[in-house]
């Protein structure tokens, strides 16, 4: 119904005295449940907000802890030792020593080539998690000292577009590979993707080739690149570097994979094995060298830097 129609006959139903009997019917429903004026009056600065995360209970065991408390434990829960998922920022506070590092190729943005829409524009996802998260993609690097060793450590961002692989983190791994190169210093890829960026399309593919290649130039220039996954390794990140590193290292109960467990159990119409694609299953099946408990991460990566200077 056009406005013009629509406001015409309101004004038809007033002149007919309808709104009239409207309000005298409301008068007879008393005066308690009369709404007297309406939407919500209560200013901003008055809301009072329920403070946000201060606790946060295990989706493991239930265990609930404050905020501050599976902080401090680098949110490991203390009952059952479940790894919560954390961004690129924790790992740095945590790996570098005293929290100080200099973060690398901070000024490259993900660009919508193709027009891509999906149940919403590309550019717009793209603006929303901008607002949203302080991350400018789904790959952060870093430089910085690991017990005195140095390191760069390029890390992915679940909370932006599911840590996908898009070309961005392609062009920031390369150039992490290149910087290692021109400096010297091990590499440290820290793996936390659903797999490649669908908006992106191809895009998103040619950066499996792309990063690579890189990584087999800092391969002949004879630096050490170690890979960690964490919960979930999916995709196109397991299907080319995450699966590549010198040393390749999982967190506890970490989903490492190439595609989902549903998936494949539709597939192949059978039972998956207990634990499968868990970081546990994969070292029993060699396709890890390690499992790394969050605790003992920074200890584990400054001995393996010294047995790889050495
Ligand atoms: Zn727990």
């Amino acid at each position: 119904m056009s406005t013009t129609k629509k406001s015409l006959e309101d004004f038809e139903q007033r002149l007919a005295g309808e709104e009239l009997q409207n309000l005298a019917a409301e008068e007879q429903r008393g005066k308690w449940f009369r709404r007297r004026s309406k939407g919500i009056l209560t200013t901003t600065s008055e809301k009072r907000e329920t403070p946000d995360g201060l606790w946060v209970m295990c989706p493991q065991c239930k265990h609930t802890c404050s905020f501050t408390e599976l902080h401090d434990r680098l949110h490991v829960c203390p009952n059952c030792n479940y790894h919560h998922r954390i961004g690129s920022d924790e790992y740095f506070h945590i790996l570098f020593d005293n929290g100080s590092f200099e973060r690398l190729f901070d000024n490259i943005f993900s660009k919508d080539f193709l027009q891509f829409t999906d149940l919403k524009p590309y550019e717009a996802r793209l603006k929303e998690t901008w607002a949203k998260t302080d991350l400018h993609d789904s790959m952060s690097v870093a430089h910085g000292m690991v017990n005195e060793l140095p390191l760069v450590i390029a890390c992915m961002d679940f909370d932006f577009i599911g840590g996908s692989l898009g070309s961005v983190m392609g062009e920031k791994i390369c150039r992490a590979a290149h910087y290692s190169i021109q400096h010297r210093i091990p590499l440290l890829i820290i793996s936390k993707s659903g797999g490649a960026r669908m908006m992106e399309s191809a895009f998103s593919l040619m950066q499996l080739p792309k990063t690579l290649g890189s990584l087999s130039l800092l391969s002949d220039a004879g630096i050490p690149y170690f890979s960690l996954c964490t919960d979930p390794t999916f995709g196109g990140t397991t299907a080319s570097f995450s699966m590549l590193g010198d040393v390749i290292m999982g967190e506890p109960g970490a989903l490492i994979g190439f595609a989902g467990p549903r998936v494949i159990k539709e597939t192949i119409k059978k039972d998956l094995p207990k634990g499968f694609q868990r970081s546990e299953f994969l070292m029993e099946h060699g396709f890890l060298d390690l499992i790394v408990d969050r605790k003992q991460l920074k200890e584990t990566l400054g001995r393996l830097l010294s047995l790889f200077a050495a």
